[in-house]
């Protein structure tokens, strides 16, 4: 059976990095299987979902390297979950219920203050015909709850939490349409599951109650309508929280876009997702094959995922610096060929600081006053400077045995008058690329002095 994952994020803002993580693994699952990898947009809530935000999760995704093989939208399936409800309720597996929110609030904190769980007592269930007639004859209009079975004990062997086992008398019936008729995540949900034949859900461990609930409504869809499938396989995994222990607000309304912005780079986002909360090391690993040859759901432990950003902007920096040319080519300065990219690539943290070092090869560059002596210093340098194979390597040569000079008092005053930088790029990976005409011109102006 081809293996089948979906990411179902709700278009009601965009994507952070709790949900980048989930689609991640989810594409990591079905690729590693060789399976397919969904997109289903959750926007059965028409009120808070929103086109913009589709648009720029297809964009992130895109981004991120995580391009669905389908997408797939609930707002275009509501046919599917009325038959679905209409299926259920003909098994007697939905109810109406009548309760306002006040009256369910009410229960809640009577049964709290009495030290009980606080689950719904089906008081809706044992009214009668007449006693609903009479509802509705006053014009309350239900909202529907799925009936549990209390004598169908739940159990699923968790991807990654193992053996899982709920009573479902402990649970409460759950709403899954609301009075106006609108739907509730819950049934839409396991109706696409079964429909679009997901065979592994993989989610955050904010779920696990919900799939106890849901496991129920799988096994009352396939009796009543998908006869040929089956419950899909489960793995919920620990959430992901900030450095500070929990997924604060920051971390949480962090968009992708801001990463991108920041010049994150989407390999260095992936690679510390793909492992971090595993027991697989997180390393700069840019190679996408690689990261899917090594998923494994078993190495996820139970601990929450600390995301640390300093850990991000390590790799981000690792990644950049073993980065091809033909890769960042579009991104570069003009004129900015594969010797300037790979002289100027182990300097820089972010794609984006190549422009300022990219100036120094390209000037005009500012130079700092000089001393007399290395004035001097400089301007026998001029005289020195041959243009061969490897001109660095020649004039610090023949510096050192001609002046005299070694370490920073040999090269210092070389780069500061070739650069106008204290630091930088490889000298000898540099020169080159500055060019012999302009060198010499650099190193004279830094040899002459200033006219008082
Ligand atoms: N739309 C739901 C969410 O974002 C999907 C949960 C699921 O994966 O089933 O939480």
């Amino acid at each position: 059976m081809t293996t089948i994952t979906r990411f179902a994020p709700s278009p009601t803002g965009r994507l952070h990095v709790g949900n980048i993580r989930t689609a991640l693994h989810n594409w990591l699952l079905a690729r590693k299987a060789g399976g397919r990898f969904l997109l289903r947009i959750d926007d059965t809530d028409a009120e808070r979902s929103r086109d913009e935000f589709v648009e720029a999760i297809r964009e992130d995704l895109a981004w991120l390297g995580l391009s669905p093989d389908a997408e797939e939208r609930q707002s275009q399936r509501m046919d599917k979950y009325e038959a679905a409800f209409d299926a259920l309720k003909a098994v007697g597996r939905v109810y109406p219920a009548y309760e306002t929110a006040q009256e369910l609030e009410l229960k809640r904190k009577i049964q709290l203050s009495r030290g009980l769980p606080p689950i719904y007592d089906r008081a809706s269930l044992r009214l009668t015909a007449d006693e609903r007639a009479a509802k509705e004859a006053e014009g309350v209009a239900p909202h529907w709850r799925f009936k549990l079975d209390h004598e169908e004990p739940i159990r699923w062997e968790d991807g990654v939490r193992r053996m899982q086992k709920f009573d479902p008398a402990q649970l409460s019936d759950p709403v899954i349409r609301r009075a106006d008729g609108s739907w509730l995540y819950m049934l839409p949900s396991a109706v696409d599951d079964l429909d679009m034949g997901v065979t592994d859900v993989l989610r955050g461990e904010d779920h696990v109650s919900n799939t106890a609930v849901q496991i129920q409504m799988f096994t009352a869809l396939i009796a009543a309508q998908y006869p040929a499938q089956h419950i899909p396989r489960f793995a919920h995994e620990a959430l992901l929280v900030g450095k500070e222990g929990k997924l604060s607000k920051r971390l949480g309304s962090l968009g992708c876009d801001a990463f991108r912005e920041r010049g994150i780079e989407p390999e260095a986002l992936i690679a510390l997702l793909a492992r971090l909360g595993t027991s697989q090391p997180v390393e700069p690993i840019a190679d996408r094959t690689h990261l899917v040859e090594t998923f494994d759901l078993s190495t996820f432990g139970r601990a929450p995922a600390k995301f640390d950003d300093t850990e991000l902007e390590r790799l981000n920096a690792a990644i950049v610096h073993s980065m091809d040319f033909a890769k960042v080519a579009d991104r570069l300065p003009k004129g900015m060929d594969e010797a300037g990219w790979h002289a100027v690539r182990p300097n820089l943290s972010h794609v984006g600081e190549v422009e300022d070092w990219w100036k120094l090869v390209t000037g005009p560059i500012e130079q700092p006053e000089f001393s007399d002596e290395d004035r001097a210093y400089l301007a026998q340098a001029g005289e020195a400077l041959e243009w061969g194979e490897d001109p660095w390597h020649a004039l610090t040569g023949k510096l050192k045995e001609t002046t005299g000079r070694k370490g920073k008092a040999l090269f210092l005053p070389l780069r500061q008058a070739l650069t106008g930088m204290d630091h930088g790029p490889d000298m000898a990976e540099l020169l080159p690329l500055i060019g012999e005409k302009e060198a010499r011109a650099r190193l004279e102006r830094a040899g002459t002095p200033p006219r008082s």
